[in-house]
């Protein structure tokens, strides 16, 4: 049987690494994985919804940085920027790869308070000893570069134009699954339903399909994206990961602005950035901020009309006069503890790998992560960056990674 021109059934009763989830990160785990030399055995992708409709990757708003406040989430966007700019020599120079570039329009943090303002120049200070071109701006510099930009209440602003800004991650998620693919990695349309442990309750040993078979797996990896929780409860496990709802608008402005509109981020939360050349795009959340059903993708229509635009049209006059073109709610997979990332085996269950809980910074770390993870199931230890700090130990423990610059 095959679902969308994907068959349902694997081709073997056994695997090296059943990766449950084939989106952005199952596909770069898996491609990493087939990239490397050293790593020669069978690979199973399980992917509910080969459509895609549903998971985080396809509502993304696909954009890096390198402004935060944790090194190592720095270097992790810096491998992203040099992976997306050198697609093609990764994928083997493969003439058909496209050639990928960032608008690198940056990131506009705006502080309208002296802590936040604080926070951003310890942030630079970060960012800068890791190699990147933060720069901290004056309400006088922003009205300068970008007089569109009403900051009379803006004690400072921080932005960096380096391999900061939109790229095409569905370009990337596409090569890793072709790739991946044709290079041995089986990718079945099904559901990942139950997981059992030995005995001791030490590993993982496989995996029940909806279809009912059930498949020896050598290592899992959880890559389920908002459903990272659901899939680690079947192998017993707790993760502190929940759907919760982040909304998007596109809008066109009666008189567009005159230069790129840098993702800008509103003391407010709100988020605005240019998206094609006479088009806009702004991100927001509701307030409270609950977790959402998994298949909830209702759009919240009183939000724009009563908070998201105006706090766009008192940031930006200009935009008293907009129209919106498109809108959807997609779902961060958002851990709640402290946002960042949970990566690597489980404490106790030592062949269960994380790859969860991405919140809202997941696409720009899917070429790290996935090969952060590669490496461990390859080498059992982390060989480029050593990921460690975003472990499970520190969720078992309760101790945040505090990453300060959160969107
Ligand atoms: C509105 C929005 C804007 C964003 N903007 C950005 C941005 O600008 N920059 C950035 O870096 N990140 C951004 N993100 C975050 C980023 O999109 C995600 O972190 C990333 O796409 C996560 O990918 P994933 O593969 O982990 O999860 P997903 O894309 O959700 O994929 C998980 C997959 O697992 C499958 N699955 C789940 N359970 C099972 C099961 N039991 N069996 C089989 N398959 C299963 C699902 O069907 C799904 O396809 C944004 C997210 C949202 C929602």
């Amino acid at each position: 049987m095959t679902i969308q021109g994907w068959a349902t059934g694997p081709q073997h009763s056994t695997y090296d690494v059943v990766i449950i989830g084939g989106a952005i990160m199952g596909s770069s785990a898996a491609w990493f994985l087939t990239d490397n030399p050293d790593f020669t055995g069978r690979i199973l992708v399980v992917e509910k919804d080969p459509s895609y409709q549903a998971c985080s990757t396809a509502h993304t708003n696909s954009c890096m940085r390198q402004q935060f406040s944790n090194v190592l989430n720095v270097q992790i966007s810096q491998f992203a920027a040099d992976f997306v700019k050198n697609l093609r020599d990764y994928m083997g120079g493969d003439p058909r790869v496209p050639e990928l570039t960032i608008q690198n329009y940056g990131y506009l943090y705006l502080a309208d308070d002296p802590d936040f303002a604080e926070t951003l120049r310890s942030n630079q200070k970060v960012q800068l000893s890791a190699g990147a071109e933060t720069r901290l701006m004056t309400a006088d510099q922003i009205r300068a570069d970008f007089p569109f930009f009403a900051v009379d209440d803006i004690l400072l602003g921080s932005i960096n134009t380096k391999d900061e800004g939109y790229w095409d991650g569905g370009t990337v998620f596409d090569w890793w699954r072709r790739s991946a693919r044709a290079r041995g990695a089986d990718y079945i349309a099904n559901e990942v339903v139950a997981i059992t442990r030995n005995r001791s309750g030490t590993r993982v040993d496989s995996v029940t399909l909806a279809t009912g078979e059930v498949i020896g797996a050598g290592v899992v990896i959880n890559a389920s994206g908002p459903r990272g929780a659901k899939t680690a409860q079947m192998a017993g496990i707790t993760l502190p990961v929940e759907p919760r709802k982040r909304y998007t608008w596109v809008f066109s402005a009666e008189q567009p602005l005159d230069r790129d509109l840098p993702l800008t981020i509103d003391p407010s939360g709100v988020h605005m950035r240019q998206d094609g050349p006479t088009t806009y795009l702004a991100g927001g959340r509701g307030d409270p901020d609950p977790a959402a059903a998994f298949d909830d993708f209702a759009m919240d229509h009183g939000l724009w009309e009563d908070h998201i635009w105006p706090i766009i049209a008192t940031r930006i006059p200009q935009f008293e006069a907009i129209k919106l073109v498109t809108e959807w709610a997609g779902h961060y997979a958002y851990n709640s503890l402290d946002q960042n990332a949970v990566l690597g085996p489980h404490s106790k269950v030592e062949n269960f790998l994380f790859l969860n809980g991405f919140s809202g910074h997941g696409l720009q770390q899917s070429p790290a992560m996935g090969r952060g993870v590669s490496e461990l199931v390859a080498y059992g230890e982390y060989r480029t960056l050593d990921l460690s700090p975003f472990g499970y130990d520190r969720i078992a423990r309760n101790e945040p990674l505090i990453e300060k610059a959160v969107i």
